[in-house]
């Protein structure tokens, strides 16, 4: 449930509120407003009744919270999310380009990723040290080797840097090297996996399940803040359909149904959405449109030969003039970039 304080109520009436929350064994979350005051409640509500909350001073209503996720629910938290980094903040006022290889291949590929996506306008590198593989005889990553070269890339560029993990112990290591954890499609209903990443003080980028719903999604990202970190970040990266033209169907409606049910930001991934390199551009341009908060994009110094997605992977080039592409789309959805 939610308790909305009234307009002008006092910081003695939001502390009487929370301390009889905590009394009864439950934990107050606020959510402070220009204009209200919201304090969320997670738990078991019936330890309330008889408390008479409602009509405690400065209370204006208390509000059940029908739905299962509650502190990624934009009703606990009706102001967005921004998330802070070294060299930028993922949130309504930004446009954050996320760019780099599938896999880290070695480090002269992505050092040289890593500048290239630095000049034409990236604020985060990706890569990934340890590839889900559909199949085991497959590039599995470099792992800890593959973190090391992350780190001098964020060194030697100042880039924010962002990898996927896909085991307790893959978190363990990554934790010394990036800004933020990556859980991918594969991974979004491995609850231990979500709760091991809660215990980090990280932000994770969350990618929504191949066939997942978005209260599904939303559920994962529950499973993370409920173990203690609430910086998440949702990445739509396209999901299961009857067409096969491209490599999943890109759902843009996701964007706008999470502003709704979510305070969370939402980047949109069209680089695994479909596949196929031609398609990036006109999907990265209709989800900034559509109010994403970025964009993840796959780069390599030559796609031909990477090791893994080189059909859906940008030259350096084609990514810097994407990058252009985007500048009106970024300033008519009102985002600095
Ligand atoms: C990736 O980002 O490299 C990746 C494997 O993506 P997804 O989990 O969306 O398939
Ligand atoms: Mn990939």
């Amino acid at each position: 449930m939610i308790i909305i304080m009234k307009p002008n109520a006092s910081e003695e009436a939001v502390k009487k509120v929370t301390t009889l929350i905590e009394q009864k064994g439950l934990t107050p979350h606020l959510s402070r407003g220009a204009e209200v005051t919201i304090i969320g409640v997670v738990g078991d509500k019936t330890r309330l009744a008889g408390s008479n909350i409602e009509i405690s001073d400065g209370v204006d209503k208390v509000v059940a919270v029908t739905e299962s996720y509650k502190l990624a629910n934009r009703k606990f938290h009706p102001q967005p999310t921004e998330i802070r980094f070294q060299n930028t903040v993922i949130g309504p006022s930004t446009l954050t380009v996320m760019s780099g290889p599938c896999a880290i291949e070695s480090r002269e590929q992505l050092l040289e990723t890593a500048f290239a996506v630095k000049k034409a306008g990236a604020t985060f590198l990706r890569g990934g040290a340890y590839k889900p593989r559909t199949s085991p005889y497959s590039f599995q990553g470099l792992e800890t080797e593959g973190l090391k070269y992350m780190k001098e890339a964020r060194e030697a560029t100042g880039l924010s840097v962002v990898c996927e993990v896909t085991s307790a112990r893959a978190i363990e290591e990554a934790v010394k090297y990036v800004d933020m954890l990556q859980i991918g499609a594969r991974n979004m209903q491995n609850f231990e996996l979500l709760k091991e990443a809660g215990k980090t003080k990280l932000p994770v980028l969350l990618k929504r399940g191949l066939a997942a719903t978005i209260d599904e999604w939303l559920n994962a990202a529950e499973y993370v803040m409920a173990s203690g970190n609430e910086q998440i970040i949702l990445c739509e990266r396209g999901i299961r359909t009857f067409e096969t033209s491209t490599r999943n169907t890109l759902d843009l409606s996701a964007i706008p149904v999470l502003r709704e049910k979510t305070h969370l930001p939402v980047i949109v991934d069209p680089s695994h959405a479909t596949g196929v390199r031609a398609y990036v551009e006109p999907l990265a341009r209709a989800a900034v449109a559509a109010g994403a908060d970025g964009l993840m994009i796959e780069t390599h110094p030559c796609p031909e030969k990477a090791l893994s997605d080189g059909p859906q992977s940008l030259t350096f080039d084609q990514f810097e003039a994407l990058m252009s592409d985007l500048k009106p789309y970024a300033a008519l959805a009102g985002r600095t970039f």
